[in-house]
């Protein structure tokens, strides 16, 4: 039988000579979730039980050809918040985060501590549950489309205890939109990415769903999409809240203008890439020319 320290270099040289940069970190995961031990070194040398070791070795084989970490542990963690995951279901990001704290920061800049808020294209439910748990009082729907998302969403909200509404419809459709009025937020991560980018997929992201990356040819598309149609559910004086692609924010940014929503503000993420922007639905009427300051927070 091997033990802990031997089979760990093992997997862990495995992995780097198939090119994970992130190896060690990779071969820690799957020791803690493989061997239900947070601290699996803390043991050199207890000996691995056989059926452990060819789990882990099975795991290590995967994770080695690019097939993502997170779908490997089923679990993820985001805001805190375990959000199971797995085939069929975008991987929540942190660079979503982003998009969480910039809700809560016109949350609380607004004194809105019960908002309605709808999330759309929702996928594991990461951002509606972060935001229900952030704000108890807040209404939230979660818009979803995908059958095998929508399990995930269901699995996630019952594990995180959140009381959310699941609407299961297209966003891209008006009978959709028509079943959410009144919103004082709408939220977004939708699919973003442009045809090029889907044909140069890194390995692991080509295990997710296609749908939940795609945004058309120029990765825009559910942004035109959304902000016209969704504009109709949003009170005035109600914010829309996306997250984009890296240097997708000027063209998110006309898209938001010529709808007529101002007071744009732009976040950047952790690796200082301007990823969401909130925007203030200020007019029912005809699109009109605004000033747009560029900030954060
Ligand atoms: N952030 C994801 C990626 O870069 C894309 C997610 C999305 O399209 N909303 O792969």
């Amino acid at each position: 039988m091997v033990n802990r320290s031997q089979l760990f270099s093992e997997c862990r040289t495995a992995l780097e000579n198939s090119g994970i940069d992130t190896a060690h970190f990779d071969t820690l995961c799957i020791f803690q979730d493989m061997l239900a031990d947070k601290n699996p070194l803390f043991k050199p040398q207890e000996s691995v039980p056989d059926d452990a070791e060819k789990r882990i070795r099975e795991l290590i084989k995967k994770r080695s050809e690019g097939y993502p970490l997170q779908y490997l542990l089923g679990e993820w963690e985001f805001y805190g918040y375990p959000i199971k995951v797995g085939e069929g279901v975008l991987i929540p990001r942190p660079d979503t985060e982003t998009l969480v704290d910039q809700v809560l920061e016109i949350c609380r800049k607004n004194g809105m501590t019960a908002p309605k808020i709808a999330d759309l294209c929702s996928g594991s439910g990461c951002i509606a549950i972060a935001l229900k748990k952030q704000l108890p009082s807040a209404e939230v729907y979660s818009v979803e489309l995908s059958d095998k998302a929508l399990g995930y969403l269901r699995e996630n909200i019952k594990l995180n205890n959140a009381d959310i509404t699941v609407i299961e419809g297209d966003v891209l459709k008006k009978e959709t939109q028509q079943q959410l009025s009144h919103l004082d937020i709408i939220v977004s991560n939708p699919p973003y990415l442009t045809g090029e980018e889907m044909r140069e997929l890194q390995a692991e992201v080509s295990h997710e769903p296609g749908l939940a990356l795609f945004g058309g040819n120029d990765g825009l598309g559910f942004y035109r999409a959304i902000t016209e149609l969704w504009r109709k559910s949003l009170k005035l004086g109600g914010y829309i809240a996306y997250e984009f692609g890296e240097d997708q924010h000027e063209a998110v940014k006309k898209i938001l203008t010529a709808n007529s929503f101002d007071n744009i503000q732009f976040c950047r993420d952790g690796g200082g890439i301007i990823r969401t922007a909130a925007a203030q639905k200020i007019a029912d009427g005809i699109p009109r020319f605004i000033d747009i300051s560029m900030q954060c927070g």
